[in-house]
């Protein structure tokens, strides 16, 4: 414990921190206001909720609430809170240190927007460093409840290299902020300007947050305050409200202030769940993705309540992996309040909620996806750009909505760079046409580039081309739409069925038959490369092509795994080849087989997108053909 006064240092980040917030949020100074009340609420919080195992953490004042107070001759505003204050250690912690990581991220975005900027800083744990925006020096008061009054805490700084900590005597439990302002910031020193900040950003924090009565005094001639307090916030949870209670205005500030977002929300969704499982539910959709969506460890976005009570943000529980966009809060009429994270997992009420609450976001989406309104068709877009990708892992992990997901998903195809959904192939499917067809590739152009796809073009069949990284693993977990069973074009060999006539299926078989011999010494010279070499009709204008077959590591999947470090078992390809272009034509009379042998199955290779194993022979090979 700290006894006499002490100087320490602020740990090198916050230095920088304080630097960048003092210097960059000028602009939306205000936002310090926002960001100490947060925190008082949050010091309440944690009060109610140590208090359901001690309820003797109440001492003698078990109303929780934040006081605003100013003092005009001073030019200090006051934010005080009887929560659950802070230990010396704490303090020295807490302020002067930053636990987050991602500080780093952080500093790199505050140069941008500064609207931006402001909302990232509550993100980021560094809120309560925002008082140094409008004040040269904060003193915090405080005192961890259920310490001695002798306990107490004082801490102060100028926000620049160090601060101050010293023990102090101080009977109420609770922190005070005390912002000596800075020359110019008047304008926080009136009852007017709080009360309107408050009720922008503030509004809906569940615990009074008092003021002072003001009034004119014809005497003096000036304002007085009296030693009256009185609520200038609602104070109403907002999700405990009536629906009909809240405007589109209430329900958009309410998810900036828990999302830390400055952009409206694409959706949202506010119902009270009756029934075997009770809960209330008020759940948004984010226009935009965050910076750290990509990280499947990160929590889900849901805050869970019960009976009004704050148990814990982030509840993954809530919410399975994949809808880790999803920001709101869910208010549980029958979990106990001392649920733990490790609880949550097991609980069947929990259970039923996370199942309820998936089904709600999927309406959400469903109902944009499937709207007649040129809005909701722009929105749904814009999600799927930013968003889509998680919905494609929600194929492999939810497998109770697998066709409500399979649904939502868009694709680019050869008939359309994007947004094209399984209905809508579907409908364009040709006269007996029965399977939906797609590629796998690393980019859209080598998707679009892919010899596979030529006789498919050739017939005017559409091919969906699936590049992203998770298309391959969501197609293990999707193997049909509507019946229509979904197959790679580069998988096995081509059987379009009723979509190649009599005819040609003939020829083709009587091609491969003349071509046996050809095929023999290819497969030779190519033994251990290839599988096997046969005759398709795959190919209209490209000479060969690897497929591989069915139920084997797709070319591109091997690769991804390859990438990702992920020894993988590779599977010998089959060098398809096209009887008709000269380039195979000619072989069985060419005096360099072996080397065109080589070199078909590499530019083979190298058309799908792979790398090859010995690019050296590739390069020499060609050169000899090309001196002739
Ligand atoms: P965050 O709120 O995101 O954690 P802040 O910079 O706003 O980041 O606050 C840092 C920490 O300081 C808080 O996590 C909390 O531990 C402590 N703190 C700040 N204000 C108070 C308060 N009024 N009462 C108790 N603890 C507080
Ligand atoms: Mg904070």
């Amino acid at each position: 414990m700290i006894m006499s006064k002490q100087t320490l240092s602020f740990q090198a980040e916050v230095k920088q921190i304080l630097h960048l917030v003092t210097h960059s949020l000028y602009s939306n100074k205000e936002i310090f206001l926002r960001e100490l009340v947060s925190n008082a609420s949050d010091a309440c919080d944690k009060l109610r909720f140590e208090a359901i195992n001690q309820p003797e953490l109440y001492e003698d004042a078990p109303n929780l609430e934040v006081r605003l107070s100013f003092d005009k001759e001073n030019k200090t505003l006051t934010i005080r809170d009887n929560g659950i204050g802070m230990s010396a250690e704490e303090a020295v912690a807490n302020l002067g240190t930053i636990a987050k990581s991602g500080t780093r991220e952080f500093m790199a975005k505050l140069e941008g927007d500064q609207k931006k900027d402001a909302q990232l800083i509550g993100q980021f744990g560094v809120g309560f460093y925002s008082g140094f925006i409008v004040a040269d020096r904060i003193t915090v008061e405080t005192r961890r409840a259920g310490a001695k009054p002798e306990e107490g805490v004082r801490w102060t700084s100028e926000g620049t290299g160090d601060f101050e900590v010293e023990t102090i005597t101080r009977p109420e439990r609770g922190t005070s902020i005390i912002l000596y302002l800075r020359e110019g910031e008047d304008e926080f020193l009136s009852g007017w300007k709080l009360k309107s900040i408050v009720s922008k950003y503030s509004d809906h924090v569940s615990l009074p947050i008092l003021m002072q009565k003001e009034e004119w005094d014809a005497e003096q001639s000036k304002q007085v305050t009296r030693d009256e307090w009185a609520p200038v916030n609602k104070a109403a949870a907002l999700w405990t409200r009536s629906k009909s209670d809240i405007t589109e205005e209430q329900y958009q500030e309410f998810y900036k202030q828990i999302s830390y977002d400055t952009t409206n929300p694409l959706a949202y969704t506010h119902n009270r769940v009756e029934g075997r499982s009770e809960y209330t539910q008020l759940l948004y959709i984010p226009a935009k993705a965050p910076y750290d969506l990509w990280n499947r460890d990160k929590r889900g976005g849901v805050k869970l309540y019960v009976k009004r009570v704050f148990i814990m943000d982030d509840a993954e529980a809530l919410m399975p992996v994949y809808l880790r966009f999803v920001k709101g809060v869910i208010d549980s009429a029958d979990l106990p309040l001392n649920v733990s994270r490790e609880l949550l997992q097991e609980s069947r009420d929990v259970k039923a909620i996370r199942e309820g609450s998936t089904k709600r976001v999927l309406s959400m989406l469903e109902a944009l996806a499937d709207s007649e309104d040129e809005a909701d068709k722009a929105k749904y877009a814009s999600f799927w750009r930013d968003f889509g990708q998680l919905l494609k892992e929600g194929v492999g992990e939810d497998h109770a909505n697998v066709e409500r997901l399979a649904k939502l998903l868009r694709f680019s195809s050869t008939h359309a760079d994007d947004g094209v959904s399984f209905a809508d192939y579907v409908s364009r499917m040709k006269e007996g046409q029965e399977a939906i067809y797609y590629i796998t590739a690393d980019s859209l152009a080598a998707a679009k580039g892919s010899p596979q796809l030529e006789i498919y073009r050739q017939k005017g069949i559409e091919v969906l081309l699936f590049t992203d990284r998770v298309d391959e693993w969501m197609l293990s977990h999707l193997s049909e739409f509507d019946g229509h069973t979904l197959q790679s074009v580069a998988k096995g060999s081509v059987d379009l069925g009723k979509l190649q006539d009599e005819e040609e299926k003939k020829q083709a078989e009587q091609v491969a038959e003349t071509f046996k011999p050809v095929l023999d010494r290819l497969k030779d010279v190519l033994k251990g490369r290839a599988k096997d070499v046969r005759v398709t009709t795959r190919l209209v204008d490209s000479p060969a092509c690897l497929v591989v077959e069915e139920g084997d590591l797709s070319g591109h999947l091997s690769r991804l795994l390859k990438q990702s470090g992920q020894g993988a078992p590779t599977s010998t390809p089959i060098l398809e080849v096209n009887a008709k272009h000269p380039l195979v034509s000619s072989l069985e009379s060419s005096d360099h087989f072996d080397d065109l042998a080589h070199i078909l199955f590499d530019q083979a290779a190298l058309a799908e997108g792979g790398q090859l194993e010995d690019p050296a022979a590739y390069v020499r090979r060609v050169n000899a053909m090309l001196v002739g």
